[in-house]
Formats: C-alpha cells, sequence, structure tokens
C-alpha cells in the first residue's frame, strides 16, 4: 500500500493520476492524465479549486471527459462549479460526461445548466449514459466500466436500495489503472482490481463486519493486494 496523505500521486511513464481528496461525505476529486489527455474521476466539492492549482486555466479548458462513478454529493458536488467556469472561460472543445444508467443527479445538473446558461455555453457537452459493461476509448485510452454494489439509506434511515454506481477500468499503452468508486466487496472489483498497475479501493465501512454499501478495511486491504500497487481511499477519518 502506498502512503495515504492527500494528495495521492501515482504515475508509469505518461500515464499518471492524482486523487486530491477522498473522504467520505465530504468529497472525492481525481485527476487522470496521460501526454495528450486530461480526464477527470468523481469531481466532488473543491475540484475546480484543485485543478486551477494543478494544471491552471488553459490545461483545464482542454478536459475532454468526466467520469461519474455515482451520484452522492461527495462524488458529483464539484459538476456544477466545473461546468460553469469551463463556460466562463469560453471552452470549445466538447466535453463528454459518463455516468451510469440511472444517475439522476448528473441529469438534473446538466438539465439546470442548460436552463440557466442556455444562450451562452460555449462548448457542446456530451451526456454519456453507461447500461453495460463495454469497453469505449477515448484519447487513447480504453475505458471499461464495471457494476458495483453501494447501497443508500432511505429517509426512515433503516430502508436501503442500490445507487446506480460503477467502477471505471483505464487502460493507457498497456498500463492499467482500475477505481472501484463506493461499493461493497464485489465479484467485478476483484476481477478487475486484480493485476492492475494501481488499484484505488474504497476502505469506508469503519466497522469490521462487512457490509453491502462499503468494504472494510480487510476486504479491501485483500482486494489491493491483488494489484502492483494500490492506494486505500474514502477511509473515515
Ligand atoms: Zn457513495
Amino acid at each position: 500500500m502506498l502512503n495515504q496523505k492527500y494528495p495521492l500521486t501515482w504515475h508509469k511513464k505518461d500515464f499518471s493520476i492524482k486523487i486530491f481528496c477522498s473522504i467520505p461525505n465530504i468529497a472525492t476529486g481525481i485527476l487522470l492524465r496521460t501526454n495528450k489527455a486530461y480526464f477527470v474521476v468523481d469531481p466532488g466539492d473543491g475540484i475546480l479549486r484543485d485543478l486551477n492549482k494543478e494544471i491552471g486555466t488553459k490545461k483545464l479548458l482542454s478536459i475532454s471527459d468526466v467520469f461519474i462513478t455515482h451520484g452522492h454529493h461527495d462524488h458529483v458536488g464539484g459538476v456544477w462549479a466545473l461546468l460553469t467556469y469551463l463556460r466562463v472561460m469560453h471552452k470549445r472543445t466538447p466535453l463528454s460526461i459518463y455516468y451510469p444508467k440511472g444517475c439522476v443527479e448528473i441529469e438534473s445538473i446538466y438539465n439546470a445548466f442548460m436552463k440557466v446558461y442556455s444562450a451562452s455555453i460555449t462548448y457542446k457537452i456530451n451526456l454519456k449514459e453507461i447500461n453495460d459493461d463495454r469497453n469505449f476509448r477515448s484519447k487513447n485510452v480504453t475505458i471499461k466500466p464495471f457494476p458495483v454494489i453501494h447501497k443508500e439509506f432511505l429517509s426512515d434511515g433503516i430502508t436501503t436500495r442500490q445507487v446506480p454506481a460503477l467502477g471505471y477500468k483505464f487502460t493507457y499503452n498497456k498500463m492499467k489503472i482500475c477505481y472501484g468508486g463506493d461499493t461493497a466487496y464485489c465479484k467485478e472489483l476483484v476481477e478487475n482490481a486484480k493485476n492492475s498497475d494501481l488499484a484505488i479501493i474504497e476502505a469506508g465501512h469503519d466497522e469490521d463486519t462487512p457490509d453491502d454499501m462499503h468494504m472494510t478495511m480487510s476486504e479491501a486491504r485483500s482486494i489491493g493486494e491483488t494489484a502492483k500497487e494500490y492506494f486505500m481511499v474514502h477511509v473515515p477519518e
């Protein structure tokens, strides 16, 4: 396991990742880079500030793809700020946003953004709803989405329901980064994390007994150790 102090950084040749933050109920924010591409994964609150500091406005405008694992606020809280900033700074190239089918948060943010700024948006937003685990490519990166198990409480605080939730595996020049998002222990994550150059595994459950929302430390570790290197994220503080 690599050092766990944020930001977490990892690189191999020209493939790199920086996890600015991954704190349950607060925020997640991840930047993925190749020599040509800038991707953002789970833009939680603070992502605009962190990206500005890390890459500056010009490169920020060249971000081409945003990947959402699920719609919980700590994973999408920065989407509005990002979209709005790109408009104010006159982004001209298209932006694709990938998200699990049924993620009403992303569709609602998009619809509100289009409503408010319809007359002044300078770039095209391509909403890409993901409904299966087929691979796709962008900027020489192959992306494999995979379903994960992640539940949330309803307002009674007792009943739970599954939320639309994905993990993503990014492959670039045979180098593989697997990010599970928020998930309970599940076979899709086990399979995709195995032999990755880097696995990013959540350990958000702060008890020893497994549940269907997050993983325990030992569950997360058992998956992480099947990858060449791993980060444990989303650990309760
Ligand atoms: Zn979540």
